[in-house]
């Protein structure tokens, strides 16, 4: 695997593709910078050698060309991030980009504006992927959020770099720890799966029965398994035609030998709000009219015992309703057990849109081994996809 760290950039010009689509307010100021900071270690390295860097990221879903999306609005942000001033090409390609590309003096960055200003990109266009790819001397990749899509500049534009491509610090060590769950694992590993569906789950846990000796599964999937099993669920989240999916999901682990934690009890609500009344009940005897929301106390402490035993945790997906603060606790009180573990030693991997906001939003952020910055492209290396963003690099 190439990283960046194989090359001197001295006197190249580095192109790079970065993940940049932050939030913006109403005033076009970044709320949330935490994909500008997680590309800082890869810039830096290649301003370090003496290379020249050149940025290219999407930002948005413009159609066209659209001033609301325009890279410009970060420009300041990353300047402050970087430490450097940053200078800005309104085009991402043809003489604008090409003149500020050539110009760019060792020790420089310079940022393209919006790839998705052109249908092209996201079309994968050849001919548009040969026009960014001459801005760049090496092509390097630091987008993880985007390395399942098959774009001009994530993933066509390294033909052109048979000999001088290359994966970024951020990439690099998103494949690292997913490999560090998925292959060269330290036992026993447990996979943490929560959410609401199964059906946009089940390729995940599919792949993972081969992967890991335990499996929790909690959040709203829960009751498509309890009532798969002959439990009454009341009013709880259910996809009826999955239970059959369901009890064969349960006979592949029995044959894996994966050991399958389902909650046993749960905070059922008399409504899905805040201020619903609640009560704990068992998970197979919930009453008509309540649905459950959150692990209950039994559960967690079930939990407890599986993830401090544990040498790997992967968590995707809370384990409750944790955007209501009374459905909180058990995905509060599972990052506990998870870090108690990685302070102990364990390997932890946290990744998927909803469990990363979970984890920030409690402060977790710092007590897991990795917390992963791809959503949609985490879950694909977990359902054993090969990435083209990856595979254009490793080609
Ligand atoms: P996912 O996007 O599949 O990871 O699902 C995340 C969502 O699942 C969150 O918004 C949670 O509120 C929701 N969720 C978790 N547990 C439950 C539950 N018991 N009932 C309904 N929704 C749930």
């Amino acid at each position: 695997m190439k990283t960046i760290f194989d090359i001197n950039f001295k006197d190249k010009k580095a192109l790079i593709r970065v993940d940049f689509n932050v939030p913006l307010d109403a005033n076009f100021k970044v709320t949330d910078a935490t994909r500008i900071e997680a590309a800082k270690p890869t810039i830096d390295k290649i301003i370090e050698d003496g290379g020249s860097v050149i940025l290219m990221s999407h930002l948005g879903r413009p159609k066209g060309v659209d001033s609301q999306f325009s890279l410009q609005h970060i420009v300041s942000t990353v300047s402050e991030i970087l430490g450097l001033p940053v200078q800005f090409a309104s085009n991402c390609i043809g003489d604008v980009a090409q003149n500020a590309a050539s110009n760019l003096k060792s020790g420089e960055i310079l940022l393209l504006e919006n790839l998705r200003f052109y249908n092209e990109e996201e079309a994968g266009d050849v001919d548009f992927a040969s026009k960014l790819a001459k801005l760049g001397d090496v092509y390097v990749n630091d987008a993880f959020g985007t390395a399942h899509r098959s774009h001009a500049s994530t993933t066509i534009i390294a033909q052109f770099f048979p000999q001088n491509k290359c994966f970024g610090a951020l990439l690099a060590k998103e494949i690292e720890s997913l490999n560090k769950v998925l292959k060269n694992s330290q036992k026993p590993v447990t996979a943490v799966l929560g959410g609401s569906k199964v059906s946009s789950k089940i390729t995940v846990i599919e792949n993972i029965l081969d992967k890991v000796d335990h499996m929790i599964i909690g959040g709203g999937m829960t009751f498509t398994f309890v009532k798969a099993l002959g439990g009454s669920i009341g009013n709880s989240i259910c996809e009826d035609d999955k239970q059959e999916l369901a009890l064969e999901i349960l006979r592949l682990a029995k044959q894996k030998n994966v050991q399958i934690h389902i909650p046993v009890d749960v905070v059922a609500a008399n409504a899905f709000a805040n201020d619903a009344q609640t009560q704990i009940v068992d998970v197979k005897n919930i009453p008509d009219g309540w649905q459950g929301l959150d692990a209950g106390p039994k559960s967690l402490e079930n939990f407890r015992k599986v993830i401090l035993e544990s040498k790997t945790i992967l968590w995707n997906g809370p384990l409750g309703v944790f955007e209501m603060e009374n459905f909180a606790n058990g995905t509060i009180q599972l990052g506990n057990f998870i870090a108690e573990a990685t302070q102990n030693g364990a390997f932890s991997l946290v990744g998927g849109g909803d469990s990363v906001a979970a984890v920030k939003q409690f402060g977790f952020e710092d007590k897991m081994s990795y917390v992963s910055t791809g959503g949609g492209a985490m879950l694909e290396m977990l359902e054993g996809k090969i990435l083209p963003g990856i595979a254009a690099i490793l080609d």
